[in-house]
């Protein structure tokens, strides 16, 4: 309980800390409220909807990243240099999904292209035998937070629309969820990492394998060895062989 009160007051300092950098003085209530719901029409407002798709997943995925230019639905705007919308192949089997942008993926427009993004890569192309760019990977909020720190509820329900849009319109055989708030937005659960990883859950049809994030594994690379069986069974899952050719 003490480590659990200890845990919302970070939180909370955090949060004051984030709308204070963001340069909000005072918050008023209407508008606190005026926030509509994940899920509903008016959070859906601007995401293009999947019966006006273009033609193939590519030009869909053009689309709705058009929409999101400019987006201003919550304060990470302010600090952002690019929206990071993903990258990728638009009929992967494969789809990664992190957490929220870094300090050069914010630069570059590109996710997972710092360090962590540097272990993904190997991950895919080492440990997977396949190219980066034959898979899709993204972000659960596009906007970077500032100084890296974890995103806020309203960051990720702002941008989960979008989130959904994309996993949609890809359909892959699977999604890797990298991380805790990957692994409990597309699990629809406030179960830790450390147990919702290793595991099959479903995701609109799809299935969501979590995983320890890269970044974690950077700072614990003794967890390496969790996140390779993670990885195999994504593999034997999509049909691709593994090391020993089976
Ligand atoms: N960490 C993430 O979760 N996403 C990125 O794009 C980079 C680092």
């Amino acid at each position: 309980m003490g480590e659990e009160l200890h845990e919302l007051a970070a939180r909370a300092r955090d949060h004051v800390r984030y709308w204070r950098e963001a340069g909000v003085t005072h918050l008023a209530r209407p508008e606190v409220s005026a926030r509509p719901a994940a899920g509903t029409s008016e959070a859906n407002a601007g995401v293009p909807s999947a019966d006006a798709d273009p033609g193939t997943a590519a030009e869909a995925l053009k689309v709705q990243e058009a929409a999101l230019q400019g987006c201003a639905r919550c304060p990470l705007e302010a600090g952002r240099t690019h929206i990071v919308f993903g990258v990728g192949n638009p009929n992967a089997d494969v789809m990664f999904v992190g957490e929220a942008p870094g300090r050069d993926e914010d630069r570059q427009g590109v996710p997972f292209v710092g360090r962590a993004g540097q272990l993904l890569t190997d991950i895919i192309e080492r440990g997977m035998g396949v190219p980066r760019a034959s898979v899709y990977i993204c972000n659960t909020v596009k906007c970077r937070p500032p100084e890296n720190r974890n995103p806020l509820p309203v960051e990720l329900a702002s941008c989960e629309p979008f989130l959904v849009r994309q996993i949609l319109t890809i359909r892959p055989k699977v999604i890797v969820a990298l991380g805790k708030f990957a692994a409990q937005a597309l699990c629809r659960s406030e179960v830790p990492i450390s147990r919702l990883r290793g595991e099959w859950h479903t995701y609109e049809g799809i299935d969501v394998m979590p995983t320890y994030h890269p970044a974690f594994l950077l700072r614990n690379p003794a967890a390496k060895r969790e996140v390779w069986a993670d990885i195999q069974a994504v593999m034997a899952r999509v049909g691709l062989p593994g090391k020993d050719g089976r």
